[in-house]
């Protein structure tokens, strides 16, 4: 089908939640992507930072491949290797020694809110708030959404969830008298990513660390953007020298094949009891074993090193961009999570881009966000600093 007879589908049958859209991808394959009308692209957002080994890896594929010719599923009533190794893997590499699994984001921090809230109540206290930061972003469910600190995400779905404040970000005095004794839990983005690449200071991670233990409140990380490699380390926690108490991944983690995680210290864990919750789906051996392939690779290959080198490069040559383009008011991130700052609009900025082959996306209205592949290398950073330049000097 061509791309005009897909939109059709669409506009007769598919909910109008995402706005209009002109492509249809039909292809992809490592830093690269192809539409139904046969343009190549050179993809730098990775589907919002999820294909972090490039697209259809052929570890992954495989894994996924032989998974699929065995067992896709069959409940969490059974045991699955792959779910087994899964989790070790990710204690291996992380503070984390218990890990729940499901099947997106949202889901990951529904659950590690959940397990907050049951971890005080075992305790028998009653710390139901969570204090989250103002422009973040959590997910879509009702609970998640009551979480994100932006209104925009909160209009027309009154009444929201209660026991949600919101703070402004690295400001830590805000914070501190936030956490009244009715607070049982922090929740932060490390980089809030849907909010426009913001990050926190790791003086300020480090110090709401120590304001949640003199609180004996829990710090939660939602990592769902930032881990897996993104920022240059395997969960941008490192970056601050810290452990949070409880961490949500999701996006990059099955390299595109849904799954999310929430992960956290066994005492922590003790917040969930047999029935206290689950998924039908989550952690199943399809989702698992792309999950297991992906991080194999990320380790194996050393992309979470790449991330940093690439990162630190894209961010150079991006900066020595601004100092030629008045448009470019500032550029912020770390390793492959990086956002551009533009004093306009960044739609035009996006389609220009797509028009010249190099895919890119936004972090709200006027910062064009990247999100490349870890598998990234300096000649497709050189290429996306070559067309950028193009596009700006033609505005
Ligand atoms: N948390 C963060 C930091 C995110 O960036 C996102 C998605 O963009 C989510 C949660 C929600 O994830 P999902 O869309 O998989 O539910």
């Amino acid at each position: 089908m061509n791309t005009h007879d897909i939109s059709a589908l669409y506009d007769s049958h598919v909910m109008n939640t995402y706005g209009t859209r002109k492509r249809a991808l039909v292809r992809g394959e490592g830093m690269r992507l192809w539409d139904s009308d046969g343009n190549e692209f050179t993809d730098y957002f990775a589907g919002i930072a999820v294909t972090n080994v490039g697209h259809c890896h052929p570890k992954v594929t495989e894994a996924i491949t032989i998974q699929a010719q065995q067992l896709v599923h069959n409940s969490n009533l059974y045991l699955y290797e792959n779910q087994g190794k899964l989790a070790a893997l990710l204690s291996q590499n992380s503070f984390a020694d218990q890990w729940f699994f499901c099947n997106s984001g949202a889901e990951a921090n529904e659950g590690a809110i959940k397990l907050a809230r049951r971890y005080w109540v075992q305790k028998e206290t009653s710390k139901p708030v969570i204090v989250s930061a103002l422009q973040s972003f959590h997910g879509r469910t009702m609970t998640t959404l009551s979480a994100s600190g932006q209104k925009k995400l909160h209009d027309g779905f009154d009444p929201l969830m209660q026991g949600f404040k919101y703070v402004n970000l690295n400001d830590l005095d805000e914070l501190e008298a936030a956490i009244t004794e009715d607070v049982g839990a922090v929740l932060l983005e490390p980089i809030q990513g849907e909010g426009g690449i913001r990050t926190c200071d790791p003086e300020y991670l480090k110090s709401v660390r120590k304001l949640c233990d003199d609180k004996n409140v829990l710090m939660i990380l939602d990592e769902i953007q930032t881990g897996c490699g993104r920022t240059g380390k395997l969960f941008a926690y490192e970056h601050a020298g810290i452990q949070p108490d409880i961490i949500t991944l999701a996006k990059g983690l099955g390299n595109g094949v849904p799954i999310g995680a929430l992960g956290c210290k066994q005492e922590i864990a003790t917040g969930f009891s047999p029935g206290s919750h689950g998924s039908t789906f989550g952690g199943n051996p399809l989702c698992t074993a792309a999950a297991l392939a992906t991080l194999s690779v990320i380790l194996d290959e050393d992309l979470v090193e790449n991330a940093a080198t690439q990162g630190a490069y894209l961010i150079e040559q991006l900066t020595e961009l601004k100092s030629t383009h008045a448009c470019i008011t500032e550029v912020r991130g770390n390793g492959l999570m990086i956002g551009i700052q533009l004093d306009r609009p960044v739609g035009p900025v996006l389609e220009s881009l797509m028009g010249k082959g190099i895919m890119a996306g936004p972090a709200g209205p006027d910062v064009l966000r990247l999100l490349p592949a870890l598998i990234i290398t300096k000649e497709h950073v050189d290429l996306f600093i070559t067309k950028l330049n193009e596009t700006l000097g033609a505005l």
